[in-house]
């Protein structure tokens, strides 16, 4: 099992009942009070390495209603949903579908960071062309994001050995998938405004 990183002590005032009752409220939050801390999910998660907070901690942090931390932390965005931990966690809780939840809040509450705008390009480059585009996606989310200039030297050896094609790969026809989103943005939920109430 992954070792945990320590994290500073999380004061009891940064608690928010109002934020712990909504997600508890959505059908993947009837178990989350369950979830005995056991680590499974965290042991279990490829990238819980890369995230500022484990699996089990993000659970922990719901229970407790922490909702600044929840919203800000990279680990709903850093989820590759692979279900690990869905289908490991003896309490039958979700972490996945958590992360799932969690995202359209952080939305909705103007969380900005590098991991969420990543995430916002991805769905774009996806809704246009109907393909994951490497190149539009490290080409729009190398605009957007300054500090990736550090990563141009290694973009630049991709594209000399014929890695990193110079084209946009689109499906035939997009216009099903655009509907697609078009009828999913339609939603509350999608744009957030449960969250909001
Ligand atoms: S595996 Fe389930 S019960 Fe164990 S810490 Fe993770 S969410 Fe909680
Ligand atoms: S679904 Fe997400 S949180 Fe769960 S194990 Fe996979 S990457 Fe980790």
């Amino acid at each position: 099992m992954k070792k945990e990183k320590m994290k500073e002590t999380i004061l009891p005032e940064s608690r928010d009942a109002a934020f712990r009752d909504l997600v508890l409220k959505t059908p993947v939050g009837e178990k989350i009070p369950t979830c005995m801390q056991c680590g499974i999910c965290a042991g279990s998660c490829p990238v819980s390495h890369e995230m500022d907070y484990t699996p089990r901690q993000l659970v922990r942090m719901v229970q407790m209603g922490l909702k600044k931390e929840v919203l800000n932390s990279n680990t709903i965005w850093i989820c590759t949903t692979c279900f690990s931990c869905s289908v490991r966690c003896p309490r039958g809780i979700r972490p996945t579908e958590l992360m799932e939840v969690l995202k359209p809040i952080a939305i909705a509450e103007g969380i900005k960071n590098k991991n969420a705008k990543f995430d916002g390009i991805f769905s774009d480059v996806i809704k246009k062309t109907g393909r994951a585009s490497e190149f539009l996606l490290i080409s729009k989310y190398s605009l957007s994001e300054p500090s990736m200039i550090k990563q141009a030297p290694f973009g630049l050896s991709l594209m000399a050995k014929g890695k990193l094609p110079l084209r946009a790969d689109r499906m035939e026809d997009a216009r099903e998938l655009e509907a697609i989103f078009r009828a999913e943005e339609k939603k509350p939920d999608a744009k957030g405004k449960e969250a909001q109430k």
